[in-house]
């Protein structure tokens, strides 16, 4: 694959900063490189914002909120609904721009155009949905009036693993509670974040609702915002180290934290489980972009008396998957995303069979250009292997054994993590009894897949605040406000 193959499909893409409708590039002229985590070889260069480039974001916000907030909902939803159909009638581009940055298989990346467009869908209708309440004060018989208005300015700070889904999972509740925002999505991926900006000109969002800022000063433009009076919600999806320091920023302002962090999920295969389900549903919860995913299944447990089963079958299903570039045909395994994470995914690796971990299949990165690292199951993982700790970000599935129902929910919680969790067995009274003594936000129970833009999103302990997705998703970017009223 050379980049010419690509060149048409980058040709149209805007690589300056989007501030109040227009383009334009970073106040000090500086950029920074996006490269094919494939080939290694650079595709493109864009701006990479300044401190007064957040500001001069944050003054086109703060001119076009009352406008916008003021708008009827249903005209927002409207203008949320077409920009929907645009990413649909386009998702072939989107796919293949997030494969080209992002390094995941276009199958992958059509999955995720699917889901990013998809929130667009969903909070075009909940933005007419906007229930408040009417009550009587019990003792003074005044009437309780509860309504909801605009958050305010809303600060969106994306990964790179969902370049496209983690942005309109923001965007798409903020703009239907009538909110600004300035989105700064992760350097490695900046591409896909600035195409939706002509998608949400054609569909009307006026200029200003939307900013979009790359930047590798990721530090001091954020920041910046966060000490910044006017700004009211930051909504951050990245990891729990960098969560932790915006938590921290954002006490400063009481700026209210939307966190979605770091996971660890556990995948727990009972005796009672069908194996051939369970093995199909490591195969999404592990594979679904190369294990890059916060709710990738990080550690395998399942019973002893299905255990030789459930790894066989799953490991002849990992070897079979085709590594290479993703936009190749039959592609199932891209490049990750950048060199530090396949470091981080060998390194893991090797510290897992260094303590007695067999191999079944995989277990070494791939020589030559590109990230690539093929699809990897180890049995025999030992308790003090550190993958057993970490985030592998990497399409590793690590294996351990186990007898018995209390045991393994001790074991399966045992993180200060709790995103999701999985659960296999056949016998549901057992599946919801396991799932809701389980510490984790989500539970995936006889199922390897949990993202639904109609259901709320998120983690317990250090793995967030709040959540994404379904009504609570709106209300994150929605204030409540009471009139105590006689009539
Ligand atoms: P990251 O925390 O390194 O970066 C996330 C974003 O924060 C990027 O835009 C980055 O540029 C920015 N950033 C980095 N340092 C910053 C700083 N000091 N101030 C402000 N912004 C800063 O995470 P990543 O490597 O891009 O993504 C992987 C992590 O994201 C994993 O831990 C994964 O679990 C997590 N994640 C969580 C969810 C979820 O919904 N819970 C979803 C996807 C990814």
């Amino acid at each position: 694959m050379t980049v010419s193959n690509y060149d048409n499909l980058l040709a149209d893409v805007p690589t300056d900063l989007y501030i109040g409708g227009s383009w334009r590039p970073a106040s000090d002229g500086a950029r920074m490189d996006v490269i094919d985590p494939a080939t290694e070889e650079t595709i493109a260069s864009v701006a990479s914002a300044s401190v007064d480039d957040a500001m001069a974001a944050l003054d086109a916000a703060e001119g076009a909120a009352v406008e916008w907030g003021a708008r009827k909902p249903r005209e927002r939803g409207e203008i949320l609904r077409k920009a929907f159909e645009l990413i649909m009638a386009e998702s072939e581009r989107f796919a293949r721009l997030i494969t080209v940055e992002n390094g995941k298989a276009l199958p992958d990346s059509r999955g995720e155009v699917a889901y990013a467009a998809e929130f667009f869908r969903w909070y075009a209708e909940e933005a007419v949905r906007g229930i408040g309440e009417i009550s009587m004060a019990p003792s003074s018989g005044a009437r309780i009036v509860v309504q909801h208005k605009p958050a305010g300015i809303g600060v969106l700070v994306t990964p790179w693993n969902f370049p496209a889904a983690m942005a309109t999972r923001k965007i798409g509740p903020a703009l239907a509670a009538g909110c600004p925002v300035v989105l700064k999505p992760a350097s490695e991926t900046p591409l896909t974040a600035l195409a939706l900006a002509p998608i949400f000109e054609e569909a009307g969002v006026p200029p200003g609702i939307v900013n979009i800022l790359p930047s590798r000063r990721s530090g001091a433009v954020v920041g910046s915002m966060l000490s910044d009076l006017r700004v009211r919600v930051i909504s951050f999806t990245g990891s729990t180290e960098v969560g932790r320091k915006l938590l921290h920023a954002a006490a400063d302002n009481i700026v209210r934290p939307v966190m979605e962090l770091g996971g660890n999920a556990p995948f727990i295969v009972f005796e009672d489980a069908d194996v051939d389900a369970a093995v199909e549903g490591a195969m999404v919860a592990k594979m679904r972009n190369m294990g890059e995913a916060c709710t990738a299944a990080n550690r395998f447990y399942v019973h002893e008396s299905v255990h030789e089963a459930f790894a066989t079958k799953f490991a002849e299903r990992m070897k079979g998957l085709a590594l290479g570039h993703g936009l190749d045909d039959g592609v199932a395994v891209g490049p990750l995303v950048n060199a530090e994470t396949r470091d981080k995914v060998v390194s893991l690796v090797s510290d897992a069979v260094g303590k007695g971990a067999r191999v079944l299949t995989g277990g070494a990165a791939v020589d030559g250009k590109g990230f690539f690292y093929p699809a990897t199951v180890l049995t025999g993982v030992t308790d003090d292997a550190q993958l057993l700790r970490d985030e592998i970000f990497g399409p590793v599935a690590a294996i351990q054994t186990f007898r018995d129902e209390a045991e393994i929910i001790a074991r399966a919680n045992a993180t200060e993590y709790g995103l999701v969790a999985y659960v296999y067995t056949g016998d549901l009274s057992r599946g919801m009894r396991v799932s809701e003594k389980l510490d984790f936000g989500m539970v995936g129970l006889n199922r390897g897949l949990v993202s639904d833009p109609a259901a709320p999103f998120g983690g317990m302990k250090q793995s967030g605040i709040g959540r994404e997705g379904a009504h609570e998703g709106i209300m994150e970017f929605l204030e409540t406000q009471y009139v105590s009223v006689t009539w």
